[in-house]
């Protein structure tokens, strides 16, 4: 049995592991799971949203957590240049 002591002692853990992720910035391991909902294809954060790489729909990003639903996502600002709220 081997006791505990390989490691240098008092050695602490300060913070956490990859912790420094920006504020609102979301994780890369997140951003490669997420899908665009219409299109499937692969989103990239902009900003506080994630933008489409396809069809450039954008969503937005609320406290951390993508909304990655159709309805509320916006249109690209490619097109469209009518102000909907
Ligand atoms: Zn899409």
């Amino acid at each position: 049995m081997k006791a505990e002591g390989g490691e240098s002692p008092g050695a602490e853990k300060a913070g956490t592991e990859d912790g420094a992720v920006e504020e609102g910035a979301l994780e890369a391991e997140l951003l490669k799971i997420l899908a665009c909902p219409k299109c499937k294809a692969a989103v990239e954060q902009e900003g506080d949203r994630l933008v489409c790489v396809k069809c450039g729909l954008r969503y937005r990003i609320e406290e951390g957590i993508p909304i990655m639903l159709i309805d509320e996502a916006e249109p690209s600002s490619a097109e469209g240049d009518a102000k909907s709220e």
